[in-house]
């Protein structure tokens, strides 16, 4: 079933509100699995309107309009559609009635425009509001289905879910539904990733991959349309194998979880704790894992050694690193991590000391990295050294995201 969306309203059109009923209209109708190819706005007019709906009854199985179904003379949804349908409008009982104990309700005079909601197309389904006056419609006609919703989300909403979706569901019965996986990368290029899996990309229909990239991170969205739940998950974990032979090294997650997110939940997981020692990150690392409800049971604590003194007195990074190779070294990362797990008796000590600019530090590049990491084992320790390319926000911010990623990989 091909479906399209149509919202009516100038107040759209002329952005003063946001369309927030294609939006909640797609989502439902992904998960139905009906197909959404189109989406359009157009304001309170009826030639226009016309036209759109011309276009959509031409293209489309089932039309979904929201808005203009109101008391006012700008509200002409359900002129226009009984004219292009040629059906004709009656008054409905209930909704009447409905309409007056509103009023009567409220202790208000019903003006008599307030009866034109009550007008409904003809041979169509009437969808009850519980919100608010104008009824919906559901219409079958030339073997098209047209939904008539009313504009207000609160109203609209409910209706849909309440009663248009039982309806389709029952339509869709044998149909197929979408499932999504979304894989989450780090460290790997867009244009790189893209490339070590495009034949896969090309081959696959079901499911299909989308790459998106963005903040330093690549994720490849899978997704399958199948009407038995576990065969859908086969056929997503059947591909998500495909990719991670190639590139799984760069595979940290999953759907909507953060690097920094995916390290809490693992540290957790593994009962290890963990503590920071942050020069060019500020404590930016530490923010990152307390951001979570239960951080205390993995991070202990952390010390911002910004100043050559305090990595000196504070985290015996030695006279001789600080004179000889500098404080951002491999030499001075490892002493940091060292010294600020031995503090805080934590089994993982973690530091970050770079340039993050605008000016170079010790004659090093802006955007040199130093991450070191010491683990349980005094011989489980490691340096990583980047250079990075960026401003210098954002600079300390992806160094954060490698140190979540190099943790993740130890
Ligand atoms: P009413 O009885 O309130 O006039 P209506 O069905 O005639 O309802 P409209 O007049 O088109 O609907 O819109 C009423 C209000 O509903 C708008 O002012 C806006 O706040 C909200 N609205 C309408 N369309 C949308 C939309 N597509 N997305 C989000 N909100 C909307
Ligand atoms: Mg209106």
């Amino acid at each position: 079933m091909r479906a399209e969306i149509i919202a009516v309203g100038s107040e759209l059109l002329l952005g003063q509100i946001l369309n927030t009923n294609a939006r909640f209209l797609s989502k439902e109708l992904a998960l139905l699995g009906i197909d959404n190819y189109y989406q359009s706005v157009v304001g309170d007019n009826a030639l226009r309107l016309k036209e759109v709906l011309e276009t959509a009854k031409k293209r489309s199985d089932f039309i979904i309009l929201t808005g203009g179904l109101g008391p006012t003379k700008d509200d002409l949804t359900k002129e226009t559609v009984a004219e292009l349908f040629q059906t004709g409008l009656s008054y409905n009982e209930d909704a009447l009635t409905s309409i007056e104990s509103f009023f009567t309700k409220r202790n208000r005079v019903m003006t008599e425009n307030n009866k034109k909601q009550a007008l409904v197309l003809k041979h169509s389904k009437v969808l009850e509001n519980h919100f608010g006056m104008a009824p919906g419609m559901l219409l079958e006609k030339d073997q098209k289905m047209i939904a008539l919703l009313p504009g207000p989300p609160k109203e609209m909403e409910p209706m849909f879910l309440n009663q248009l979706k039982p309806l389709l569901e029952l339509k869709m019965n044998h149909q197929a539904t979408l499932t999504t996986r979304v894989l989450r990368f780090f460290n790997i290029g867009e244009a790189e990733l893209e490339t070590k899996v495009l034949d896969l990309i090309e081959a696959q229909s079901n499911p299909t991959i989308a790459p998106l990239a963005g903040d330093g991170e690549v994720t490849l969205r899978l997704t399958v349309k199948h009407k038995d739940a576990n065969m859908a998950k086969l056929l997503l974990d059947e591909t998500e194998a495909k990719i991670t032979e190639r590139v799984g090294d760069y595979l940290y997650g999953y759907d909507h979880t953060s690097l920094k997110e995916q390290l809490f939940l693992q540290l957790k997981k593994q009962n290890l704790t963990i503590s920071a020692a942050e020069s060019l990150t500020g404590g930016l690392f530490s923010g990152a894992l307390t951001d979570f409800p239960g951080s205390s049971e993995v991070f202990i604590g952390s010390i911002v050694a910004y100043s050559t003194n305090v990595k000196e007195y504070h985290l015996q990074v030695s006279k001789e690193i600080i004179d000889g190779v500098g404080v951002v070294s491999e030499e001075a990362a490892l002493a940091m991590a060292q010294s600020v797990k031995e503090k805080f008796g934590s089994d993982i000590g973690i530091s970050f000391t770079g340039v993050a600019g605008p000016n170079k530090q010790e004659n090093k590049e802006v955007g040199t990295v130093f991450i070191g990491i010491v683990g349980k084992e005094k011989e489980q320790s490691v340096t990583y050294r980047l250079q990075l390319h960026h401003t210098r926000q954002a600079i300390r911010e992806r160094t954060i995201k490698y140190g979540c990623f190099y943790l993740l990989n130890e």
